[in-house]
């Protein structure tokens, strides 16, 4: 079986953890801090705050910048229930803008259209490690006095104009086991603006900077000294990784382009795609799922319902048309691409593909 995700991980992270059991601090410690100073100088911004999980990386990141009860967000539905979520964790709306066809990543013609006097925020997904249109997003944000989100979740090592996503705004990523690095569970917040870096941490310690001392509501976000462990050692590791899913993208390309009836992901101009997913687009999409499945290769679709049109999405009253949106539901298919994934691999893959005699639009 040729797996859709596979954490890459041998005796550098075993050892780390290990070495934090000995050690008995396994909470709060000094990596989890070392970690954050590596992940802001990777990511090129002053900050980076550590926290339990990409989703709580997104609400913190919302909630240090005051975003609650009669404020709306813009963002994209066709991306994990985790980005809208978190917006709705603060008491806040979100507003959900369709996407261009080609990235998959939110239209800033759409988000224009979307803002009102409530709009607080855009919150751009830079969806399968393709950065959305920064230079666009960037604009309409300092145009109307927007406060810029990203949800970096996917895009570890994404670039925009040789900028890394994460820093254009604040940013947040998630280290969940099939992200392009892991620690586990975990999330990092990222930023430059020093009064956000120190509300989100005090919203991930019960909103306090002294021990025992409550300024505000927090909740317990923190990382473990276990995850930044592992973290600081798979961050050493992330630009190998990223070359690697580069590497077979690029393969993959190569031999399906010429297969009628698949669309491969593009790599816009000025952009680095760090290939958190391979996704080509097709008609016939359920019946490839399938076919590939009995040929021991794995696939996802990234994601079959958006997220308007989940059922406590609708409960919610959201009954929005986003042509663009559904329509990639339907048709998205992810193929291996990870850095487990060899040039066999590759072939195999795209044999199977262009063997496929299932039906063709
Ligand atoms: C994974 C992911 C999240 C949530 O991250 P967790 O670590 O699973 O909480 C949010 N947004 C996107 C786009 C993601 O892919």
């Amino acid at each position: 079986m040729i797996p859709i995700a596979k954490p890459q991980l041998d005796d550098a992270e075993i050892k780390a953890v290990t070495d934090v059991l000995r050690s008995g601090i396994i909470a709060e410690g000094q990596h989890v801090a070392e970690f954050e100073q590596a992940f802001a100088e990777y990511t090129g911004t002053e900050h980076a705050v550590a926290v339990n999980s990409g989703t709580a990386a997104l609400h913190a990141a919302l909630l240090a910048h005051g975003i609650g009860k009669n404020d709306e967000v813009i963002t994209s539905s066709f991306s994990f229930v985790a980005t809208a979520n978190s917006i709705l964790f603060t008491g806040a709306k979100p507003i959900f803008a369709d996407i261009k066809a080609d990235t998959f990543n939110l239209d800033p013609r759409f988000i224009e259209d979307k803002i009102t006097s409530a709009t607080k925020a855009i919150m751009p997904v830079h969806l399968y490690g393709h950065p959305a249109d920064m230079e666009t997003i960037t604009d309409i944000a300092e145009d109307h006095g927007l406060i810029l989100i990203e949800d970096a979740c996917q895009a570890h090592g994404a670039t925009f104009k040789g900028k890394r996503v994460g820093s254009f705004g604040t940013g947040a990523f998630s280290f969940y086991p099939t992200k392009n690095m892991t620690t586990s569970e975990g999330g990092i917040i990222t930023t430059n603006d020093e009064k956000i870096a120190e509300k989100a941490r005090m919203i991930r310690a019960h909103g306090s900077k002294q021990r025992y001392l409550h300024e505000m509501l927090g909740y317990n976000l923190r990382m473990t000294n276990i995850s930044a462990a592992i973290g600081l050692v798979q961050l050493k590791k992330l630009p190998n990784y990223t070359s690697k899913r580069q590497h077979n993208a690029k393969l993959l390309t190569e031999k399906l382009s010429n297969i009628a009836g698949i669309q491969c992901p593009i790599v816009k101009e000025n952009c680095r795609h760090s290939f958190h997913q391979y996704t080509i687009r097709t008609q016939n999409r359920d019946e490839l799922s399938e076919y590939l499945k009995n040929k021991e290769i794995g696939t996802g679709i990234y994601y079959p319902i958006p997220i308007h049109r989940q059922p406590y999405y609708k409960e919610l009253g959201y009954n929005d048309s986003l042509l663009i949106t559904e329509k990639a539901s339907r048709e998205v298919l992810s193929l291996p691409v990870h850095p487990g994934v060899t040039d066999e691999d590759i072939t195999t893959i795209s044999n199977a593909i262009a063997d496929w005699g299932g039906p063709k639009c």
